[in-house]
């Protein structure tokens, strides 16, 4: 099922942990509106990335699966707000990540996370406070986005 023109629910749904768990990790009606208009969220980082495909390796993580995966219950991927990706077309992380900073008027995201030089995070909360961070390798948030 397509979420929006290049994105599927399967992919945002996927998860590695849910397959050998046995865990559906599907959606209810109202998850599964919110996983549209973060796809649509999407859709623009898409644009800003010159339309290079996008994978993503984590976006809605159900209550079952974010228990398995140790994740906090108010984790923006358990409100269908979030996305994990990467977008090698583009760049490294780090530039995917200057790219949508510099962007951030067109879109609006809660937090954009620089993983751990390893991923990208992106969320789009309600009232989004545009905070951009880095993880560092030691496990620490760091403001901006650092190499
Ligand atoms: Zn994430």
């Amino acid at each position: 099922m397509q979420l929006s023109e290049h994105f599927t629910l399967e992919e945002f749904i996927a998860s590695d942990t849910a397959r050998a768990r046995g865990i559906s990790n599907h959606p209810s009606p109202e998850m599964l509106e919110r996983l549209k208009r973060t796809a649509a969220q999407m859709e623009k980082i898409r644009t800003i990335l010159g339309n290079k495909p996008i994978q993503v390796t984590s976006g809605y993580r159900g209550p079952e699966l974010n228990a398995a995966v140790g994740g906090v219950s108010n984790s923006h991927h358990a409100q269908a707000h979030a996305v994990d990706f990467h977008c090698p077309a583009f760049g490294s992380p780090y530039d995917v990540c200057k790219a949508i900073e510099a962007k951030q008027k067109e879109v609006k995201y809660d937090q954009l996370i620089h993983e751990q030089r390893s991923w990208v995070h992106v969320s789009f909360a309600p009232n989004p406070r545009g905070q951009a961070l880095t993880l560092t390798a030691a496990g620490e948030y760091v403001t901006g986005i650092q190499k």
